[in-house]
């Protein structure tokens, strides 16, 4: 049976308008959806329940509970989700911080693209998650009403599942009353793909860089000889209308590749033109590689490099890595019991 729990509004109205009720009723069902208080079909108390029995006849609910969490010593709650389809599994992390309580969700489960530092690579291709269940993330953790901000930062590529991940940004935006400004997409930059999402969102962009030189970006980022940093960054410098829209650049310094003054350099250089700024984010060790992270010192000193540059650096303070919820640790592992 289909859920209704990842609809968006147009899409609910067409259901109403189809069983030959009013546009509204649609309207209806995506408050009891999307805005508390939540509800069941069956407590849909301002449809009558003669409709509310067609809708349980024709549809789910489908939005999904966690089925596991965990939390960090530092207050960070790391959520695991299965598909009770496929048993696909997909996580998402809460990180309460003193003016601020983000969520990173994850828009696929597993992903293809194969960034050789990253945990979920190690999964390979899964699958793309669907609108219900990129909002299940957000919407069933008992905290939702706390979360100020979201990052797509967890597992995936969102640009590779793009149609939902823009259905999803639209009904927490338009619905849901979060921001453009607090909702932050993070993408290795797949070209058409984020033309398109420039088009249809206004939400934040991060773009995944890791190094200014394309041969040794390719080495970190297979995607970079398919989809040149050289030539995302010049769409980003040619849309103009796009001035307002906030850009980061994540960077991973690793130890002795890509922390050096010249990357610094290299890096301030092809930034030129653009108001972005740059997240230095320390890499957290994943097994089976002889990656290493930079040291804190060479860290701030790259940073420091690229702020002499006049680009605007700061360095991510890392969340939850005892229970393996900080960037690019996501793998779907159940608690060990
Ligand atoms: N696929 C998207 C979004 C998911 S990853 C992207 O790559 O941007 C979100 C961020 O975490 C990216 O900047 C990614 O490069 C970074 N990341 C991946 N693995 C990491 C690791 N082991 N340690 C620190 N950051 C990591």
């Amino acid at each position: 049976m289909t859920s209704l729990y990842g609809l968006t509004p147009k899409q609910l109205s067409e259901v109403a308008e189809s069983l030959g009720w009013p546009r509204f009723t649609g309207t209806q069902l995506t408050q009891w959806l999307y805005q508390p208080p939540f509800a069941e079909i069956q407590d849909m108390s301002n449809i009558s329940k003669a409709r509310r029995e067609l809708l349980l006849s024709m549809f789910t609910l489908g939005r999904l509970s966690p089925k596991d969490s965990r939390v960090s010593r530092d207050g960070t709650r790391k959520y695991l989700f299965e598909s009770p389809e496929d048993s696909a599994v997909f996580e998402s992390v809460s990180i309460p911080d003193q003016q601020r309580h983000t969520l990173c969700l994850s828009s696929q489960s597993g992903c293809k693209r194969g960034c050789t530092f990253c945990m979920t690579a190690r999964l390979g291709a899964g699958r793309n998650l669907s609108v219900g269940e990129i909002l299940s993330q957000y919407q069933s953790i008992p905290e939702h009403a706390q979360i100020s901000n979201i990052v797509f930062m967890g597992m995936g590529e969102p640009l590779d599942n793009l149609d939902n991940t823009v259905a999803a940004l639209e009904i927490l935006t338009k619905v849901c009353g979060l921001s453009t400004r607090r909702i932050t997409v993070s993408t290795i930059g797949i070209l058409p793909k984020l033309e398109q999402f420039l088009d249809a969102t206004t939400v934040r962009l991060a773009l995944s860089l890791h190094s200014p030189f394309p041969r040794e970006r390719e080495t970190f980022l297979p995607t970079e000889k398919l989809h040149p940093a050289r030539d995302i960054l010049a769409l980003l410098r040619d849309r103009r209308e796009d001035k307002r829209r906030r850009i980061t650049i994540e960077y991973i310094p690793f130890a002795g590749l890509n922390d050096s003054p010249k990357h610094a350099h290299e890096l301030v250089k092809i930034l030129k033109g653009l108001m972005v700024r740059v997240n230095l984010i320390p890499w957290n060790a994943i097994p089976g590689t002889t990656l290493q992270s930079s040291d804190p010192r060479r860290v701030e000193a790259f940073r420091a490099e690229l702020e002499r540059g006049g680009v605007p650096a700061t360095i991510r303070v890392s969340r939850g890595p005892d229970i393996e919820a900080a960037c690019g640790m996501l793998a779907g592992e159940r608690t060990p019991s």
